[in-house]
């Protein structure tokens, strides 16, 4: 039946909502974002969240981290302006990173001190934040973290969830629409809750209910993929709520696209989460 507390976007309607460069455009113009990722012990989680925002179109990445992703991610994506903090204890650690127009926290963070003063820096900012993964650990354990007067969006799975609201998990994957609406209303945040179909809440919203994806996505390193390609929306002016659903709706078919099943008759193929990146260009 029609529920009117649902909605399921279109290709059309993400279409839409797709910021298209224009004839004066310039990189600054089409939004750079911020992306704060990655540890000495995490290197790779971050090379995959500057890959789905490079690959999303951003204008440009800017990449903050310790020397080791650094190293990985200068790489694998030239195209990215890197950053080593080297004692983020010691001062601001986003300060020297210059402006962004949107945040990307947490994929492969660490949950030490050092992440925990990256986070504190990052949310203490006047622009949007995509906050995953480790990020979400951070924010489960100190919630004064999300008291700020910018938008955030947060991106968990159904274990993140469950340690975010305290909830079982098993009660979590039970009832996914209830508690997709209740972290909204509970942290005052944008939320998409990541699994085998995706759902983004917002207060007053309808829920977005996203299925393109396909379930050889259940392979690591998607999650932070999905996370650049947020990220890239959103400093590109979209708000949080058409961010995360235009970010599930391309990263899904990005990942159907490059299972390549319906070629000729072809079989699917497995995938790994540096190939959704790749397959982001034909998919937008
Ligand atoms: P993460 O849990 O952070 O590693 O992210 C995994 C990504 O893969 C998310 O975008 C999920 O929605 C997606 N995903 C995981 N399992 C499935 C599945 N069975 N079917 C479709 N998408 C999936
Ligand atoms: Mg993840």
């Amino acid at each position: 039946l029609p529920d009117p507390g649902v909605a399921a976007p279109t290709g059309e309607d993400v279409a839409d909502l797709l910021p298209r460069p224009g004839a004066e455009s310039d990189k600054y113009r089409r939004g750079v974002v911020g992306i704060a990722a990655g540890s000495d012990r995490y290197t790779g989680a971050a090379v995959l969240a500057v890959g789905g925002a490079v690959r999303a179109g951003a204008g440009m990445v800017r990449f903050v981290s310790s020397a080791e992703p650094v190293r990985l991610v200068r790489a694998r994506w030239p195209e990215a302006v890197t950053t080593i903090v080297a004692d983020p204890l010691g001062g601001n650690p986003v300060e020297e990173v210059g402006r962004v127009q949107a945040w990307v926290l947490g994929p492969g963070l660490g949950t030490g001190a050092e992440a925990h003063a990256v986070a504190r820096a990052v949310l203490s900012t006047q622009v949007p934040v995509l906050v995953d993964a480790d990020g979400l650990t951070l924010i489960a354990r100190d919630r004064g973290l999300l008291r700020r007067d910018a938008p955030t969006l947060i991106t968990p799975h159904a274990g993140e969830l469950s340690r975010l609201l305290g909830v079982p998990r098993e009660r979590i994957e039970a009832r996914r629409l209830e508690h997709v609406r209740r972290a909204a209303a509970e942290l005052g945040v944008t939320v998409l809750l990541k699994g085998s179909t995706t759902l983004v809440a917002e207060e007053d919203r309808p829920v977005r209910v996203n299925t393109t994806g396909t379930p050889w996505l259940a392979t690591g390193g998607t999650g932070d993929v999905l996370a650049g390609i947020a990220g890239t929306l959103l400093a590109g002016g979209l708000s949080c709520y058409d961010a995360a659903s235009g970010a599930a709706y391309v990263h899904g078919l990005a990942a159907r696209l490059a299972v390549r099943g319906d070629l000729a008759g072809r079989a699917e193929a497995p995938i790994a989460a540096l190939d959704v990146a790749q397959a982001l260009p034909e998919a937008l």
